[in-house]
């Protein structure tokens, strides 16, 4: 029988004893990974199970979303944007001037195992927005912003009376002319937009001047099923606009083939590519998932070959510290980037380069000419 997202969502696999159904693991493997799921817990919906080929030692989605050994290395760090330098109190932030960031719930459907936010997904945390109505009256008195960006944590996994709070609040404030929900759940918990009550609050908040955006996460083109059509289907038919960020990981969508294939099956069912993001050298994270920036260029600027104007719209970028850098490209011996967003505004726009470092992921890792 189908289930409804609640109860997709309380039969989702989170013990290593559920694993074991799905995957044969040592003694000693159980072991490491219960002590891995102690620190960063494990949730997998049934659905997103579902699309993991076990035959397949390497497979994408199982990376992504089944803990492995390698996050026993710690190289790296859990704040790797500066998010607490830009918080105005718990569960706000605001780094660049026209966007708000709430941090939403710590919970998502499924804890991706790359996620920079590993730090608080799924663990009591202190940096989740306590009460709404406190960073909406920051906002309110910041005429300068003009978009909210709901985040978390996945916003989309909280209760539509609460959703149907927030968009209620922020509704109120004539400065904003657009709110965005940051969520995976279209593509790990699909049947979350079957929930007509879910749909028709969107509907009601997304006006014809002031839209609603989800930001979905599509890594892999697998991903892209019938379920995650039809949810994406749901949300156009509630008025709402797709965008989507790709996050560049290694093992994952590393080929040219792949993103190019990923980018352009994107957009011909609605969602409009906007980032690949450049995975961050998160602790736990960046020995499994990061690709070197010089590969990732050659990634990228390849799939574009293969991909149309529509598909090929999304910028290659790193959220740094000092703001979001796109990569440009490499000349001669270096390599190119450009402020996209900064939060110096001084950077706004500036064009600065490194010496070419073919083992390089961050900008932190090149050495100042
Ligand atoms: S859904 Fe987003 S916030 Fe949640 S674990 Fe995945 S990447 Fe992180």
């Amino acid at each position: 029988m189908k289930m409804d997202w609640s109860s997709e969502l309380n039969n989702s696999i989170c013990t290593v004893s559920q694993l074991r159904k799905y995957a044969d693991l040592s003694h000693d493997v159980e072991r490491k990974l219960y002590e891995i799921i102690k620190r960063h817990p494990m949730c997998v919906t049934p659905y997103y199970m579902s699309l993991i080929d076990w035959d397949n030692p390497s497979d994408p989605i199982k990376k992504m979303a089944i803990p492995s050994l390698t996050e026993f290395n710690l190289e790296g760090s859990y704040d790797t944007s500066g998010e607490a330098e830009n918080t105005k109190m718990p569960g706000l932030q605001h780094k660049y001037e026209q966007t708000a960031l709430i941090l939403s719930t710590n919970k998502c459907a499924t804890y991706c195992r790359y996620c920079f936010r590993k730090r608080l997904v799924g663990l009591p945390s202190k940096e989740v927005i306590k009460r709404f109505e406190d960073a909406a009256e920051y906002i309110k008195q910041h005429e300068e912003i003009n978009n909210v960006l709901i985040s978390g944590g996945d916003p989309l996994v909280l209760s539509n009376e609460i959703i149907e709070s927030f968009l209620a609040v922020l509704s109120d404030i004539s400065h904003l002319k657009f709110i965005r929900f940051g969520s995976r759940t279209p593509v790990v918990l699909p049947s979350r937009f079957e929930d007509d009550a879910l749909l028709d609050i969107l509907r009601r908040y997304s006006y014809s001047d002031r839209r609603i955006y989800v930001v979905t996460q599509f890594n892999y083109p697998r991903e892209i099923s019938k379920e995650s059509v039809k949810a994406i289907n749901n949300l156009i038919s509630a008025g709402i606009i797709l965008t989507n960020q790709t996050v560049l990981l290694k093992g994952i969508n590393d080929y040219p083939r792949t993103l190019a294939k990923l980018q352009n099956k994107l957009v011909s069912i609605g969602v409009n590519p906007y980032y690949v993001f450049q995975c961050r050298p998160v602790k736990r994270v960046k020995s499994a998932f990061q690709v070197p920036l010089c590969k990732g260029i050659e990634i990228v600027e390849t799939a574009k070959k293969s991909c149309n104007g529509h598909s090929k719209r999304f910028k290659y970028i790193m959220s740094h510290r000092t703001g979001k850098i796109e990569i440009l490209g490499i000349r001669h011996d270096d390599i190119y980037f450009k402020y996209h967003q900064a939060k110096d505004i001084k950077n706004l726009g500036r064009i600065f380069k490194r010496r070419v470092d073919k083992k390089a992921g961050w900008l932190d890792d090149f050495k100042k000419r």
